[in-house]
């Protein structure tokens, strides 16, 4: 251990921590922008300077170690001076249209820039202009090299967390810019659009596409029925932009919100989850006790971050991706086919939206296989949960003064699987409980599957139903699903079935949901949250929901029958990533 004294405060931390982190233990806050623990702390912004005695220059604390006797501090004269030298440096390359930036609100450097009373930046504005700056308006996925400030937390959340490596260092000395890297346009990289570079950007430099206006249009246009479904991890976190408690802004509130809106009819993509679980179970276990699954599992299929993923990286294994559509687009096939008939409207009068945590969602609808000649595309347009407050604030909604509101039926109805989806293990637990029924004749308790629920990135458990041993496998990042692949590959692990899901934490710490500057435990507080209207709910098991049962007696069949396959099930093989903009 090393004792130090930092602002007068006597510290004792074990040796080889920063200062930063050294502080932090102690409760005292040094400004940063670049820094990210575990990720990024190479001192890039210098804004996180402090003053050592007896050193003669000033320290950056993201990255130096403590040792002792050391004495820091962090708001001296020329510690305040210089940080505000810096941060004012930082100003004068950074686009500060304020009003009309996407992150503002939110964006550290405003912050900092207001904590530090900066009113005037003494230096010239000097943008940056002529970059390659390739982007397409279609692409989800959209850089401002204006707005970015060169803090490489992209690059390295993209090459450590997800281990993509779209980003790089691009040009040399002040023309030093951060773009797509070996020199390619982003439509024709193998980005996963999981969207994890936006939301450990400080600022704006990264943002997803806008897609607020074109359900605008649709929902003034009388020739459309626009309707909504909502995706399980959005409800636990859509409230958090307006300082809500998810226990204060339940689903009620969102549909009064939405109907509010103009939506005609609002339904919950917990309806596609408990449908996706009756297809996958029912695949897994055919292809389970076929015996294809002797070398490689079966992969979950519902999360589109992690579907890029595989075919960009490992293409050989893309066979061994569930064939089931993931909830929204399940939700999507069928509300244009039977909701559109228990309407009785036309298909092409529905107009589907997605709140969905996700930007890879807003690629997967635009997919040529999710999209027939006779229906048009099966969900019209993805809203990620951030545009969805942004139209609520446009729209001056207050969700604290709306009065909750049931969802509409059918498709509203869910059970407690369907919800935990937004959670990693969630899409697991959930196939496993329905397989289990199948295997048993008998319903589990949800408990037996709980080794799954939270502990590393990383969980296995083995499980015995009906004289079956299934070994599973849960994983999230997908830096943490190459290595699973990895240890697949040369025989380290053997599993039958494994979940992936692209973000850690899956859906709840999705690329599309709310950012936090303050609290980066958000997903893990969001995912808990489901676990708890789970527990909450009386029917747990996606076969036990009274609506899948009619819309299979009525309109599909069985599972994986013609019909199921046909609008349920999708070929992974049909399009490529660098393809689709
Ligand atoms: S885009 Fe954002 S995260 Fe990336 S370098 Fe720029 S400011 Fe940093
Ligand atoms: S969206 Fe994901 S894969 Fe694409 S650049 Fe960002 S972090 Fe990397
Ligand atoms: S984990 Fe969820 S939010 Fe993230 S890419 Fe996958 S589906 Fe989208």
């Amino acid at each position: 251990m090393v004792t130090l004294t930092i602002d007068n405060k006597r510290v004792t931390v074990p040796e080889g921590t920063t200062i930063m982190e050294a502080a932090r233990s102690a409760h005292i806050q040094i400004p940063h922008l670049c820094y990210l623990k575990g990720y990024n702390n190479i001192a890039a912004c210098r804004v996180c300077c402090v003053e050592v005695e007896n050193e003669n220059a000033m320290v950056t604390a993201c990255n130096s170690p403590v040792y002792e006797n050391m004495v820091v501090h962090t708001n001296s004269p020329r510690a305040r001076q210089t940080r505000r030298i810096n941060v004012e440096l930082i100003l004068s390359q950074h686009d500060c249209k304020c009003a009309t930036c996407v992150r503002s609100g939110n964006c550290q450097l405003q912050r900092i820039a207001n904590d530090l009373n900066i009113i005037n930046v003494p230096y010239p504005e000097q943008l940056p202009v002529g970059l390659r700056g390739a982007w397409t308006s279609t692409y989800p996925l959209f850089r401002d090299y204006q707005k970015c400030i060169k803090c490489m937390r992209c690059i390295q959340i993209c090459d450590k967390m997800q281990s993509v490596h779209i980003w790089d260092i691009d040009g040399t000395g002040s023309r030093t810019t951060v773009d797509v890297s070996h020199n390619r346009v982003i439509k024709d990289s193998d980005c996963t659009l999981c969207g994890q570079c936006i939301t450990h950007c400080p600022t704006a430099g990264l943002r997803e596409r806008d897609d607020t206006d074109k359900v605008y249009d649709a929902l003034a246009n009388p020739d459309l029925i626009p309707i909504v479904q909502i995706a399980p991890a959005v409800r636990t976190a859509w409230c958090e932009s307006f300082g809500l408690d998810p226990k204060a802004a339940p689903m009620g509130k969102m549909a009064a919100a939405l109907r509010r809106m103009g939506f005609a009819h609002v339904y919950d993509t917990c309806f596609g989850a408990d449908l996706t679980i009756m297809e996958e179970a029912n695949e897994f276990l055919k292809r389970f006790t076929s015996g294809e699954l002797k070398h490689f599992p079966m992969f979950t299929s519902c999360c589109p971050g992690w579907v890029r993923f595989l075919k960009g990286q490992f293409p050989e294994l893309t066979g061994q991706l569930s064939t089931s559509k993931s909830p929204q687009q399940m939700f999507g096939a069928i509300a244009k086919t039977w909701l559109a008939q228990k309407l009785g409207v036309p298909a092409e009068k529905l107009f589907l939206v997605s709140i969905m945590p996700c930007l890879a969602k807003k690629a997967e609808c635009d997919l040529p296989t999710m999209q027939t000649e006779e229906r048009g595309k099966d969900v019209d347009v993805v809203l990620t949960t951030r545009e969805f407050t942004r139209m609520l604030r446009a729209d001056r909604i207050d969700p604290v003064h709306l009065d909750a509101e049931p969802l509409d039926n059918p498709m509203g109805v869910h059970t407690g699987a369907g919800t935990i989806f937004g959670a990693t293990g969630g899409v697991m637990e959930a196939a496993l409980r329905t397989a289990y029924w199948k295997l048993t004749g008998q319903d589990p308790d949800p408990a037996i599957f709980s080794a799954i629920r939270t502990g590393p990135a990383l969980r296995e458990a083995v499980y015995n139903m009906g004289g079956a041993t299934v070994r599973c496998a849960v994983v999230s990042g997908l830096a943490n699903a190459r290595a699973l692949i990895h240890d697949l590959k040369t025989g380290r692990a053997h599993y039958d079935f494994v979940e992936v899901m692209a973000c850690p934490g899956g859906c709840s710490g999705g690329g599309g949901q709310p950012i936090s500057i303050d609290d980066e435990e958000r997903a893990g507080i969001r995912g808990s949250g489901l676990h708890q209207l789970d527990a909450q709910m009386k029917l747990r098991c996606s076969h036990r929901n009274p609506q899948i049962q009619a819309l299979y007696e009525e309109y599909l069949g069985e599972p994986m029958s013609e019909k199921a396959e046909d609008l349920l099930h999708t070929d992974h093989f049909a399009w490529n990533v660098t393809e689709c903009y």
